[in-house]
C-alpha cells in the first residue's frame, strides 16, 4: 500500500539519506495525512477477544500498549534506523535513558566495562557510580590511546563505551581501531554519537555494534524536547534491549517522538550549516584565545583522525581563556547574542563553563584527569549569522579583559 511505503525497507533502504530523513518510517492512517500523525494514546482496543489474544501470542501484528509500541514512536525508530544504517532502533525518553538501557540491558554482576574518561557527566556517573553498585567492574581509559583500550581488556570484559567527539574536551576516539578491537574479543562496542549524528559520522560503518543517542541535541535541534535512541542489530534489540525496555519503561513519549521526526527532516541542513558557522567562529577565536579544541582546525592534535571519520565537525567546540573561572565567567556575562546555557545541539548559539556546570558533579579530580580546566568554555554554534557571533565574542572578550 502506498501509505506504507515509508516502512517498506526494500524501498526505503535504497533511498539516499536526505530522502530517508524526510520520508523514512512514515506510515499514514486511512486519512492519508501528509505530515506524520501524532498518536497520543497509551492503549489500543480490539475488534474481538481473539485478535488481542493473537497479538499477545505474537501471531498477529498490531499494537497492544504504548510502553510496547506506538505508531508515532515507531515512525521515529524506523527513520533513525535508516539514517544510521542499523537493522533496528528503539526510541528512549532521553539520552540518559538510552545510555542506561544500552548498558544495563546487556551487563550483569561480574561483567567488566571499559569506558573513555572524557564523557558527558551523567555517562561518567553511570560508569563510576551506578555500575559498581551492581557488581559490574569498570575501567576508565584515555579514549584517545588505542593501547590503553587493548591493555584494559579482561576475560570478563563485555562492553566498550565511549563518545566521539567527547564532551567537552573534543577528544576523538579511533572508531575503526577501538570497535575492531572490541569485535575481535567478542566485546560489544556502544558508541554515544550525540555530537556528530549519522549526518556526519556513522559508527556502524567503522564496526560499532550499538549506537546510542541523545536525540535532545542535534536531532530535535531546536531545544524543545528530551528524547533518545538505541540502534543495533535486530538480534541485539530483540534479545537484549527490548526485554529491558518493555519491563522498565524508559520510553519516548509520542509527542516528543513527533517533534524529533520533524527535526530529522532538517538535520542535515542544520548540522552542515552549523558546522560551517562553527569553523568560521573557530578560526576567529583561534586568533584571540590561547587554546582551541576544535577537531576540524589543524591545531587539534587529532585533526587527521577527525577528518577521516567525520564529514564535518558539527556545531560544538571548546576553548580556553587566559585565566581561571573568574575570567571564563566574565566572558559569559559579557555576551549579548550568545546565551549562557549548558544545552547543546540547538539552533541558537549557547556557551557554558563545563567545570561549574555539566562537569561540576564529576569532581575536581576527574575533571583534571579529563582535561576540563577552570578556563575552559564550550560553545554550541547555532544558525545565526556567524558575523554577529564573532562580533559578540570579540566585544565580550575585550569587555572581560581578555
Ligand atoms: C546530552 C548528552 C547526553 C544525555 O542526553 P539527555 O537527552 O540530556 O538525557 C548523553 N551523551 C552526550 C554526549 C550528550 O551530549
Amino acid at each position: 500500500m502506498k501509505r506504507d511505503t515509508g516502512r517498506n525497507r526494500k524501498i526505503t533502504s535504497r533511498w539516499r539519506p536526505a530522502t530517508q530523513a524526510v520520508r523514512g518510517g512514515t506510515w499514514r492512517s486511512e486519512q492519508g495525512e501528509t505530515s506524520e500523525a501524532l498518536f497520543l494514546t497509551s492503549g489500543y482496543s480490539y475488534d474481538d477477544a481473539a485478535s488481542v489474544a493473537a497479538r499477545f501470542a505474537g501471531e498477529a501484528e498490531g499494537m497492544t500498549y504504548s510502553r510496547l509500541q506506538n505508531p508515532t514512536v515507531q515512525m521515529l525508530e524506523e527513520r533513525i534506523a535508516l539514517l544510521e544504517g542499523a537493522e533496528a532502533c528503539r526510541a528512549q525518553a532521553s539520552g540518559m535513558a538510552a545510555m542506561t538501557a544500552a548498558l544495563l540491558c546487556q551487563l550483569s554482576a561480574g561483567d567488566h566495562i571499559v569506558s573513555a574518561r572524557a564523557a558527558f557527566g551523567s555517562c561518567r556517573w553511570l560508569v563510576d557510580s551506578l555500575c559498581p553498585r551492581f557488581g559490574i567492574e569498570t575501567t576508565v581509559v584515555d579514549g584517545r590511546d588505542n593501547a590503553a583500550w587493548q591493555a584494559a581488556i579482561r576475560p570478563n570484559t563485555k562492553v566498550f563505551f565511549f563518545e566521539t567527539p567527547a564532551n567537552p574536551t573534543m577528544d576523538i576516539v579511533d572508531l575503526a581501531f577501538v570497535c575492531g578491537l572490541a569485535r575481535a574479543h567478542g566485546i560489544t562496542s556502544v558508541v554515544d554519537n550525540a555530537f556528530a549524528t549519522s549526518a556526519l559520522q556513522r559508527p556502524l560503518e567503522f564496526g560499532a555494534d550499538v549506537v546510542a543517542y541523545s536525540a535532545t541535541k542535534m536531532m530535535d535541534g531546536q531545544g524543545r524536547v528530551l528524547a533518545g535512541a538505541v540502534c543495533g542489530t535486530q538480534q541485539f534489540i530483540d534479545e537484549k534491549l527490548l526485554p529491558f525496555q518493555r519491563n522498565t519503561g524508559p520510553n519516548c513519549s509520542p509527542f516528543n517522538a513527533w517533534v524529533v521526526l520533524k527535526g530529522l527532516e532538517t538535520l542535515s541542513l542544520r548540522i552542515n550549516r552549523q558546522s560551517e558557522n562553527a569553523m568560521e567562529v573557530g578560526r576567529f577565536l583561534e586568533r584571540r584565545v590561547p587554546r582551541m579544541l576544535h577537531p576540524f582546525l589543524p591545531s587539534h592534535p587529532q585533526h587527521d583522525l577527525a577528518v577521516r571519520q567525520m564529514d564535518a565537525s558539527g556545531p560544538i567546540f571548546s576553548f580556553e581563556v587566559d585565566g581561571e573561572r573568574a575570567q571564563a565567567h566574565a566572558l559569559l556575562d559579557a555576551l549579548e547574542v550568545i546565551d549562557i546555557s549548558n544545552n547543546i545541539g540547538d539552533a541558537r548559539s549557547l556557551m557554558c563553563h563545563p567545570a561549574s556546570t555539566t562537569h561540576h558533579g564529576v569532581g575536581a579530580e576527574a575533571r583534571a584527569e579529563m582535561g576540563v580546566g577552570e578556563g575552559m568554555l564550550r560553545l554550541n554554534v547555532g544558525l545565526e549569522d556567524p558575523r554577529d557571533l564573532i562580533e559578540d565574542l570579540d566585544r565580550a572578550l575585550t569587555a572581560a579583559g581578555l
